[in-house]
């Protein structure tokens, strides 16, 4: 659709002559609970100056139909100045007055105003999503960052619901079945920052109120709201302790009052994504709402994304980037801060542990892609923009801000933030003006680190090499830095010991500057040889590390010993064997060695559950195919060993329950799951809760040893949306050509299914254990790809490009299928293109690591 992907230039353009006074939008959704409406009343009022009189521009809008424009008081042909994406603006004058009536379409897909009905009790429940650029598609409006302005929000919807919106609500005007909401105008903020909320939503509320600097209280009203089905499992207490603590972490650090007044935090249905900063109405995946019972780590999963949702705010909603190429200024720091807030101002201890190992992971991955970027990306369009929303922006430019504030000081970096919040509120930025905060408060010259490592790609490896004498005594360590661009390291270096106890401890650490391509520790001379050099300890820097022969020895016998004040020397350990294995420098059977040996004895439930993912990860698709069955049995034995050896109602027996239904194929092992489920067997102290039944019913339903009747009798007893989910995974899992058809179809033949369901769907199709029977669809995936991406909308083709790739066929053929297709469709979507070498990748990778597994 011409007009429909906004370009950089056509964003500068229109910002140039531009500046928007207010918008007055009203929805109408007062008959949203009626299934058969597929459209509601969206009017929008406009008022703006327009600085080169005479002029033409236009305004975004994605709707079914627009009933009418006006222009100045001058109605303009909706059938000649709108082009489905587009209405066009003809003559500006100084000042002028826009109206647009238009028909705006529910959404399924997340994009926009999403509509859910809850299976449960019927009820219908609304609200909306837009970054980077789906605030056109519920009502008309400039759709680029740098365009803000005040909004004021008029909803009349069923008189039984509420309605949550950016501001407060003035007044609320009854009228028979429907009431009529006016909310407060907002602060100026950008299209894509704004929300609206509504249905029968749940709702606890509080209070939070902090006396500021200048004697005045800041009084902030919280609220926390979910669908009424999912009321009696909803923890607000956590979420609104977890709220506080961030509110008053962010004014001791910032020194900038809240601005946006109150703060409500809303759980909604079929969310795409973890969370959406929107000024005073957070939306989050309600997944975050826990029906049964989750480890620790998931509670400190959800209060990192309230703390990285809150620290918007501030980064992001109060000085946002000017266009989509200064995304990681908002993402990297809420990512960072998320992070930090929660070491600093919460019982959640493993922040930074959960970071190295997971998110970092996130980053490696990403950046070592053929098509990662600088943290500072080239962003051409809003396709562009929606897949960067990656590993690089997030956490890899999280990392490298942990690295900066090691590089600068902690209070050289708050201090500049302050200054930034103070010097660009309510306006917008681009990298230089961050730097120039940060230059003042710290006297460094920033231009060359950040040359170096925000506008640059790529990973550096840290290997430590190592010399000594005949008595065993250290004549030289150094450091080697390769990568494509060396970069200056901020790093610290742990020599360990094995210690009489058997433990392996830290002994020394050295905190040091690498520059260049190799830099000596200079102390380290003299000392006698440790069992372990542990290069990036304290994880202060980004890079992949590597051993020396002798460390990596000491790990493969003991890397379980490995221990430190928290257990972020042995995450890191982890994370670096991961590597290893990634880069197909490690065989396989050695990881998986290593995580059979001491997954066991892993403290940290969060890395537990990454080594479980990755050992998953490694069997499915890294193994030496000849090898794979025998490594996937012995992992159930381990998974099974240690569900039984795990303390009764610990996070780690959850763990391990999970990990066993993930690996059981044999048919005793499978028994015992059908046991849990009915009651035959039992694991003390293992609750087989609603979600861990549908865990058990999955691995059996895959392996071909669940009924469709059962797994219907399943849905029935959790006839929820959850429920509907699993169930439909269930289906599409299970080892037929008829359940892969259908799944099939149900996705790519039709564009009827939700997001969610297109997710549940594409997760049971594709099964590494069922290569011979996805087989025959790699040659119509390679088909398809162009038409779904012209044809549906962009999260959903994601999906569908991402999920359906062949991935566990990893062959060569699959390689050169893969090669073909991208050698034929040069002038492919670039999002598309950049999609696709994304899974050829993945690929390339696997076969690489599946030869070096080779015996
Ligand atoms: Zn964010």
């Amino acid at each position: 659709m011409p007009g429909k992907n906004l370009s950089r230039e056509e964003a500068r353009d229109r910002a140039g002559i531009i500046r928007v006074d207010s918008y007055r939008v009203h929805l109408d959704v007062s008959a949203a609970a009626d299934p058969g409406r597929p459209t509601f009343r969206s009017t929008t009022r406009i008022s703006f100056d327009c600085t080169s009189p005479g002029a033409s521009s236009f305004a975004d809008l994605l709707a079914p139909e627009v009933v009418s424009v006006e222009l100045n008081g001058r109605r303009l042909d909706p059938a000649e100045v709108f082009d489905g994406a587009r209405v066009a603006l003809p003559e500006l004058a100084a000042h002028n007055e826009l109206t647009v009536v238009a028909e705006c379409a529910y959404s399924r897909t997340g994009e926009g105003l999403h509509r859910f009905v809850d299976p449960v009790d019927g009820e219908t429940y609304l609200y909306t999503h837009y970054e980077p650029a789906d605030a056109r598609r519920v009502f008309a409006n400039f759709e680029q960052p740098d365009l803000k302005a005040p909004f004021s929000f008029t909803v009349t919807a069923p008189a039984a619901w509420d309605v949550y919106a950016n501001a407060v609500h003035e007044r609320i005007a009854e009228d028979g079945d429907t009431r009529t909401w006016e909310f407060a105008p907002t602060k100026p903020i950008s299209t894509y920052l704004t929300a609206v909320v509504a249905g029968p939503y749940h709702v606890v509320r509080d209070h939070y109120s902090r006396e500021l600097p200048d004697g005045s209280v800041l009084e902030v009203p919280l609220a926390a709201t979910c669908r009424r089905s999912l009321a009696p499992y909803f923890d607000a207490d956590e979420i609104l302790t977890v709220t506080k603590q961030g509110l008053d972490f962010f004014h001791d650090e910032f020194d900038y009052p809240y601005p946006f007044g109150k703060y409500d935090q809303c759980f909604v249905p079929e969310y795409n994504i973890g969370a959406m900063e929107n000024p005073g109405c957070v939306t989050f995946r309600e997944e975050f709402i826990y029906r049964s019972k989750v480890t620790e780590a998931a509670y400190e999963a959800r209060a990192n994304v309230i703390l990285h949702e809150m620290a918007h705010m501030w980064f992001g909603d109060l000085v946002t980037m000017k266009w989509w190429d200064d995304l990681w200024l908002k993402e990297s720091f809420a990512d960072f801060m998320g992070s930090f807030a929660q070491i600093e101002a919460t019982k959640y201890r493993s922040a930074w542990i959960t970071f190295a190992n997971r998110r970092k992971a996130w980053a490696y991955r990403q950046d070592q892609f053929p098509t990662t970027h600088p943290i500072t990306a080239d962003i051409r369009d809003l396709e562009d923009a929606k897949l960067n929303f990656d590993g690089i922006t997030y956490a890899k430019g999280a990392s490298v801000l942990k690295q900066l504030v090691a590089y600068v000081g902690r209070d050289a970096f708050f201090e500049g933030a302050r200054r930034y919040f103070k010097k660009h509120a309510f306006g917008n930025t681009v990298l230089g003006d961050l730097l120039d905060a940060l230059e003042e408060t710290s006297g460094r010259d920033l231009r060359a680190w950040s040359a170096a490592w925000l506008q640059t790609s790529g990973v550096n490896t840290l290997t430590p090499e190592l010399t000594h004498d005949a008595e065993g005594r250290i004549t030289e360590l150094a450091i080697r830095q390769d990568g494509d661009v060396l970069r200056p390291h901020r790093i610290a270096v742990g020599l360990y010991d094995l210690a009489e106890d058997g433990a392996l401890r830290r002994t020394d650490r050295y905190e040091l500057d690498l520059t260049g391509a190799r830099t000596v520790v200079a102390d380290a001379a003299g000392r006698s040889l440790p069992a372990l050099v542990l290069v990036n300890d304290d994880d202060l820097t980004y890079c992949k590390v590597r051993f020396d022969g002798r460390s990596l020895e000491t790990l493969r016998t003991g890397l379980g010993d490995l221990t430190g004040e928290t257990g972020l020397a042995r995450a890191l350990a982890w994370s670096a064997v991961w590597n290893l294995t990634r880069d197909g420098l490690m065989p396989t059977r050695d990881y998986l060695d290593l995580v059979q040996r001491f997954a066991g004895r892993e403290s940290d439930i969060g890395v537990l559950q990454s080594l479980h993912q990755q050992a998953g990860t490694a069997l499915e698709l890294y193994a030496d195919p000849a090898h794979r069955g025998e490594y996937g049995t012995a992992l159930a034995e381990v998974a099974l060993r240690e569900l039984n050896l795990a303390s009764p109602g610990s996070d780690h027996q959850l763990a391990w329950a999970r990990f066993f239904a993930e690996t059981a194929e044999r048919a005793d092992h499978l028994q015992l799951l059908r046991g849990l489920l009915d009651g035959t067997g039992r694991i003390d102290g293992l609750a087989v809760d609603q979600e861990l039944r549908w865990s058990f019913w999955l691995a059996l339903a895959t392996h071909g040893a669940a009924g469709t009747e059962e797994l219907s009798a399943e849905l029935a007893r959790d006839n929820t949306a959850s429920g509907r989910r699993q169930h439909t995974q269930c289906l599409a899992a299970r080892p037929t050509a008829d359940a892969k058809a259908a799944a099939w179809a149900a996705v790519v033949d039709s564009d009827e299914l939700p997001n969610a369901l297109v997710e549940a769907q594409i997760a049971g199709f594709n099964q590494a254990g069922q290569r011979e029977l996805t087989a025959p669809y790699s040659e119509p995936y390679f088909g398809m790809l162009e038409s779904i991406w012209a044809e549906r909308s962009i999260e959903i083709a994601m999906r569908i490009v991402g999920g359906f790739f062949p991935r566990y066929q990893t062959t060569p053929a699959t390689l050169a299928a893969t090669d073909a297709w991208l050698t034929a469709h040069q002038d492919a979507a670039p999002a598309l293109r950049r999609l696709v070498l994304e899974c050829r990748d993945d690929l390339a990778r696997a076969l690489r690591a599946q030869e070096c597994d080779v015996q």
